[in-house]
């Protein structure tokens, strides 16, 4: 099964779908970023989430989902690009205890402050694009039912999601009424489609979500329906972090800091929070970075 989003339309009923699977990529995230299971598999689900929402981008750039937490788990993020990359981490609190059955509210809403981030960027080179961000309170029992109250709030089309994850997959469904549906509506002849797809949807188990193939998936569940299916988009694991990146956050720290740290430890290391790959900074690096920084010219970088 390849990693990506197969899209399907059922246009009597004015209705898209989505299904997402992430095997290898899904795998690529936990490997080098070990959590506790429940941690694991929410991040896995919104790893889903976002690839389902991100297929549609309209433009050059990433989706970026974030759950700021206030209980165990202070951060949930997952990047998805429009040309398939993507990305995902979250942070446990140092000393945090991670229930084995702990539920999304528990984990990031322990204190009503959990906050549900939506942001939009499009990449450098996208003109007249600027980018976008929503923010609101975390609401909802699961990762889904927190996206779909995010979608009710801002206002966008009326959306489902089913989402699973384990240790080897990650994956989803997605439904969304496209506008236009109605008894009077012309473009829609077939008025109940919504709600039929939505409880066929319904019927949808963990099992199936984690364990069959998206055509699969679609003739379990839509199989009397006439369904428009399209060609599968893929998805990767990709990392974008260099040590020019790193290096540009060393300079924001400021030389004080860093030649304090380095003094106390002999050399600076700087772990990349979604691959985990390390960059290390000694003594000699430390001056080419002020040195270069306070040059004539300093180039710009994204
Ligand atoms: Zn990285």
């Amino acid at each position: 099964m390849k990693d990506g989003v197969r899209r399907f339309l059922v246009r009597d009923a004015a209705v898209r779908g989505e299904i997402v699977t992430l095997g290898r990529a899904w795998r690529e995230v936990i490997a080098r970023n070990p959590l506790p299971t429940p941690v694991q598999d929410r991040l896995g689900e919104l790893s889903a989430a976002a690839a389902l929402l991100g297929a549609t981008l309209k433009f050059d750039g990433s989706l970026v989902l974030q759950i700021h937490g206030d209980g165990p788990v202070a951060l949930f993020v997952v990047e998805y690009r429009s040309d398939g990359g993507y990305r995902a981490t979250a942070k446990v609190r140092e000393g945090a205890q991670v229930e084995p059955l702990m539920p999304l509210p528990a984990l990031v809403d322990a204190h009503g402050r959990g906050r549900f981030v939506v942001t939009l960027a499009p990449s450098g080179d996208t003109p007249g694009q600027s980018a976008w961000q929503g923010i609101v309170p975390f609401e909802g029992d699961t990762v889904a039912a927190a996206l779909e109250r995010y979608m009710e709030r801002s206002e966008q089309l009326p959306t489902r999601m089913w989402l699973a994850a384990d240790g080897e997959r990650a994956a989803g469904l997605l439904l969304q009424r496209l506008p236009g549906d109605g008894p009077q509506a012309a473009g829609a002849p077939d008025a109940d489609g919504w709600q039929r797809l939505q409880q066929l949807a319904d019927t949808v188990t963990r099992d199936e979500l984690l364990g069959l193939t998206p055509d699969e998936l679609m003739r379990r569940l839509f199989w009397q329906e006439s369904l428009h299916a399209f060609d599968a988009r893929g998805c990767r694991f990709e990392c974008r972090c260099t040590r020019e990146k790193v290096s540009d956050m060393l300079r924001m720290l400021g030389r004080d800091e860093v030649e304090a740290i380095l003094a106390e430890r002999g050399g600076i290391e700087v772990r990349c929070e979604y691959c985990n790959q390390a960059y290390r900074f000694d003594l000699v690096d430390s001056v080419a970075l002020f040195h270069a920084a306070t040059g004539t010219s300093s180039t710009a970088r994204h």
